[in-house]
């Protein structure tokens, strides 16, 4: 029970990494606050209030500012505080190659991806300043440490979550607010799901990793926890990459 008596605010957890994430850091004490455009959140919220805990689903598009503030004000109205803070929500343009990719979803995916991180990392800080700090995890990708082929727009976007991770952590380490990143290879997500339905996909993308498979979600969230804990409270401006081994050709 690490979070016992905390609260934990987390971006994009309707499916996912994200629901993985707040379903784990209920069972370990926490109260949720979820921040989503999707309302498939609210069965989120329900599996968490059925396991005991505390939760609560504050409809928000991450791309929205003015949302991103309304979503930290009204966890601090219904739980009283602000601990820790996964800022997870993201989406994954279709494939193009760069001289291909429409406009349209290249401003979509830095508006969402690093957006709602920046947004949401602005209005969490200003409230840890005022109270004695917090930590905070974002949702980067390997995408933010290498480049894949096709993915111009999220590997922009991922390498801009890293970037702002770095430079966050370095500015209120002293304001006791650590900041970082978890850099996931391929997860089996819904967002994921149209490659790891493609047979020719799979085959060629197990084949090169060299532990031969996608992850569950529940393997992802454990470090999330850990960097939220007060286990690693030496552990700054860190991209913890998760990729079984993928980047370390
Ligand atoms: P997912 O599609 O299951 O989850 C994405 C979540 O973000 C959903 O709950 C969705 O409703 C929410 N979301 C999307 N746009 C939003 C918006 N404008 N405002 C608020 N919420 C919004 O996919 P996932 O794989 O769990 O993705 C979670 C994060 O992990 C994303 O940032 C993604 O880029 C990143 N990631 C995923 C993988 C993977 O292989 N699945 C790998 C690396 C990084």
């Amino acid at each position: 029970m690490r979070f016992s008596g905390k609260t934990v605010l987390i971006t994009g957890a309707a499916t996912g990494i994200g629901r993985a994430a707040a379903l784990a850091f209920a069972a370990e004490g926490a109260a949720v606050a979820i921040g989503d455009v999707d309302p498939r959140a609210a069965e989120t919220v329900d599996l968490i209030v059925r396991g005991g805990a505390r939760a609560q689903l504050i409809p928000t598009d991450v791309s929205d500012g003015d949302q991103v503030r309304a979503l930290v004000a009204q966890c601090v109205e219904t739980f009283g505080r602000l601990d820790c803070a996964f800022n997870n929500a993201g989406i994954l343009p279709d494939t193009a190659r760069l001289h291909e990719v429409e406009r349209s979803d290249f401003e979509r995916v830095m508006a969402i991806d690093v957006g709602g991180v920046f947004h949401a990392m602005q209005a969490e800080i200003r409230h840890m300043l005022g109270h004695g700090g917090g930590a905070i995890v974002n949702t980067a990708s390997v995408a933010g440490v290498i480049a894949d082929p096709g993915m111009s727009a999220y590997v922009a976007a991922k390498h801009a979550v890293v970037g702002l991770t770095k430079a966050a952590a370095i500015e209120y380490a002293r304001d006791n607010i650590r900041v970082n990143a978890i850099a996931p290879g391929l997860v089996a997500t819904p967002m994921t799901r149209r490659w790891l339905d493609d047979p020719a996909f799979r085959e060629a993308f197990f084949a090169a990793s060299p532990i031969g498979r996608a992850a569950e979600p529940e393997e992802i969230v454990g470090t999330v926890l850990h960097l939220c804990s007060d286990a690693a409270s030496f552990t700054n401006g860190q991209i913890a990459v998760l990729d079984g081994g993928q980047t370390a050709h």
